[in-house]
């Protein structure tokens, strides 16, 4: 889409080029912000010349997603195992073009349901580091980051950039689970669990307007997986739209965990 006021458009190269005037807007991969009208944006801020690398191993363990690591990118990162990154992007859906364009950073600012990589990062306990205009940083949990739909803990001025995966997280085992109202649809429900000593942590997506995480002891049995799931879903309310009806969310919901509890407790509760 040709976004007809948009009168200037400048790469950042450092932080000082992230500050913004008015009118400018920050742009990433463009995937969505080129698919929308966008009326109030005269001017665009591109990310993708601030020479982050996509990823990087910190000192003490763990991974880092810059804000600008595309999802075509972040299945090549050394995870402990890749299976779950390489699930979520497929999660999304996208054609390898889109793939190579969408940016980490912009999947979370955009903070849809069907956001997967918001799912990644949740599950495994991500922290998003934010960059804010007074030259510090701020770090805060992706579930606390993402809001509700198209709604971020960001201030004018601040700008993502990355998002850190703790080492313990990532070394736990995993199982993931979706569903969508078609063969090729867009994500309806989605539930990570991840196996850690004497529990299970279910992070939910998809069909809640924000990410859910409920720990639950190791073993428990079916009845108490779905009492959990029903519960915090109904907490934060089910999520409604194109993509399925709250009943139907919460339905798929409770069977995908029950699954993911299953398959981490080696095949039955
Ligand atoms: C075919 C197709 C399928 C899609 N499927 C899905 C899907 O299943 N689920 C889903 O969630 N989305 C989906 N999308 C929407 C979108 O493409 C993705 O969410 C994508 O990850 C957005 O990333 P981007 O880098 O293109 O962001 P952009 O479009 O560049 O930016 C999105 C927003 O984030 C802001 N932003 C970007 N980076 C930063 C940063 N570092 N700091 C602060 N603000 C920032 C921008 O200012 C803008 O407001 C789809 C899009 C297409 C075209």
């Amino acid at each position: 889409m040709d976004l007809t006021r948009v009168e200037s458009h400048r790469f950042a190269v450092d932080r000082g080029g992230l500050a913004l005037r008015p009118g400018e807007h920050l742009l990433a991969g463009g995937t969505w912000l080129f698919s929308a009208p966008q009326p109030e944006i005269t001017g665009l801020v591109d990310l993708t010349a601030l020479g982050w690398a996509p990823w990087e191993v910190p000192p003490d363990g763990g991974l880092r997603l810059a804000a600008t690591c595309t999802v075509a990118e972040v299945q090549q990162a050394p995870w402990p195992s890749a299976g779950l990154a390489r699930q979520c992007a497929d999660a999304l859906l996208m054609s390898f073009k889109v793939q190579s364009a969408a940016t980490v950073g912009g999947n979370l600012c955009l903070a849809l349901p069907a956001g997967a990589m918001i799912s990644l990062a949740a599950a495994f306990d991500g922290e998003v580091v934010i960059w804010t205009p007074d030259g510090g940083e701020r770090r805060t949990p992706v579930t606390e980051f993402v809001r509700g739909p198209e709604l971020v803990d960001l201030l004018p001025g601040e700008v993502v950039r990355a998002v850190d995966l703790p080492a313990a997280a990532l070394a736990r085992p995993t199982a993931l689970r979706r569903a969508s109202l078609t063969t090729h649809g867009r994500t309806g429900a989605l539930v990570i669990g991840r196996a850690e000593p004497g529990a299970v942590v279910l992070t939910v997506t998809g069909s809640v307007p924000r990410p859910v995480v409920v720990a639950l002891p190791a073993g428990s049995p079916e009845s108490a997986v779905r009492e959990a799931v029903a519960a915090a879903g109904a907490g934060v309310g089910w999520y409604a739209d194109p993509h399925g009806a709250p009943d139907w969310r919460a339905a798929q919901t409770a069977r995908l965990a029950v699954e993911v509890c299953t398959e981490l407790a080696g095949g039955a509760l």
